[in-house]
């Protein structure tokens, strides 16, 4: 579609288009295959000589239509759906790292991030050096080895809140040869679109925001194309040398600005599985329908409900960058001018025992394992998603153990308020 659209045109318009007499509305593609009509066609197809469909582990079509309207809102050049956001994570990472091989990450990701990176993919022989995201470049620049592939980090880090510095981030990444891959999920491309400010790769977990309703676990990986994969030839022998599984092929030179997502998709899915059902695909592609309009009432919501808290005196301290008192406020400004995103975290006076007894009082946000969704939801991360973190980890990873994270919804700012209010006065 036109590149000149803007995002809200695109979130309607873009992905799947229709052909004379083809159905308006994006088809669920429910079939594992696809027919054709001699042997040569599709021994073709598996020489990756020519693309086209054949299993649905690989590529669907409805699927394929969903993937390139993220892409086309990240101003990418290729995109895949992926079955969740921890997959999206781990096949961007481990599509140019292989075991001996070392990558760098903030420490305040997303706990189920740090997991994969921290213990999973280092029993796989690949390791991680998490840094903080604040830290100098000097500091960040001694994390990196001869092995190391990579750089990873989130825009808006889940729970903490912490805002990249993603021109930052690129500059580092980029002066050491490897990509910048950030997660831009709890941004999304509404508010920040990170190949503008030099990120390379840009995973979603596209569960949160971008489905909007809680329906459906999914996740994306999208590639800007910039990354030079054969100007660091020795870095990445899995994209510039031949893939012995695919008849010699390699992905850098046939594939060129494509071969990231070529190579995920013909290897990594092939041989990983992990693909998104086109049915969740389908759900997906309604909850990015009207992504740009939920965007900003998340935004709008979220800020009058910090600055409430703020004044609130059995309330600690808060965390949103949307406030100017916030440490990351003039780069939420600088980044995301139209926003950051609708989840805030705070503490009450008296720690995290009054957390659990005030959240417990709580009508009509929810405590659910979910964020970012329409409907106002709160948890508390070390009693619930960071709970296998010790004390010292989750104070390392920017969670404080009093920490509540509020991810506020679309309904009025003012009800969600006169719940919090309630709470409040219950403690
Ligand atoms: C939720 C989340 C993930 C993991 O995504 P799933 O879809 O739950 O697998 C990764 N990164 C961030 C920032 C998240 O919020």
């Amino acid at each position: 579609m036109s590149a000149n659209y803007r995002p809200e045109t695109i979130c309607i318009q873009s992905g799947w288009k229709p052909q004379k007499g083809e159905p308006r509305v994006l088809p669920i593609y429910q079939s594992t295959t696809y027919k054709y009509d001699n042997s040569d066609q599709m021994g073709r197809l598996f020489d990756l000589e020519e693309s086209g469909y054949f299993y649905t582990r690989l590529q669907n079509p409805t699927n394929d239509a969903v993937a390139s309207k993220i892409t086309e809102l990240e101003g990418g050049i290729a995109g895949m759906l992926t079955s969740s956001g921890q997959a999206a994570n781990y096949y961007a990472v481990f599509n140019i790292c292989e075991a001996g091989d070392h990558f760098i990450c903030s420490n305040s990701v997303y706990g189920g991030t740090f997991n994969l990176f921290g213990t999973t993919m280092k029993k796989q022989g690949i390791s991680c050096t998490f840094i903080d995201p604040d830290a100098s470049d000097e500091e960040i620049e001694a994390a990196f080895l001869p092995n190391t592939k990579a750089v990873f980090a989130e825009t808006i880090s889940n729970p903490s809140l912490v805002v990249l510095d993603i021109e930052r981030f690129a500059a580092i990444a980029h002066k050491h040869g490897v990509p910048l891959i950030i997660d831009n999920t709890f941004a999304t491309p509404i508010n920040c679109r990170p190949f503008e400010w030099g990120a390379d790769i840009v995973t979603h977990s596209t569960t949160k925001y971008m489905d909007g309703h809680a329906m459906s676990v999914g996740g994306a990986i999208i590639d800007s194309g910039n990354f030079d994969w054969m100007a660091h030839k020795d870095k990445f022998p899995g994209l510039t040398t031949p893939d012995e599984s695919y008849h010699g092929i390699i992905y850098a030179e046939k594939f060129g600005k494509m071969a990231f997502i070529q190579k995920a998709t013909a290897q990594l899915m092939r041989d990983l599985g992990s693909i998104q059902s086109p049915q969740n695909a389908f759900l997906l592609n309604v909850g990015l329908e009207t992504l740009h309009l939920r965007m900003p009432r998340h935004c709008e919501n979220a800020l009058k409900v910090s600055e409430y808290l703020e004044k609130h005196e059995k309330v600690a301290w808060v965390n949103y960058a949307g406030l100017k008192s916030n440490k990351y406020h003039a780069l939420a400004e600088k980044y995301m001018p139209n926003g950051t995103c609708g989840v805030i975290s705070f503490g009450l006076r008296g720690g995290r025992d009054v957390s659990v007894a005030f959240m417990d009082k709580l009508k009509l946000a929810a405590i659910v394992t979910h964020v970012a969704d329409a409907r106002t939801c709160v948890l508390h991360p070390a009693s619930h998603t960071h709970r296998q973190m010790t004390d010292a980890q989750l104070i390392e990873a920017g969670v404080a153990p009093d920490l509540i994270r509020f991810s506020v919804g679309i309904e009025h700012a003012e009800d969600i308020i006169t719940d919090l209010e309630q709470a409040l006065a219950a403690i």
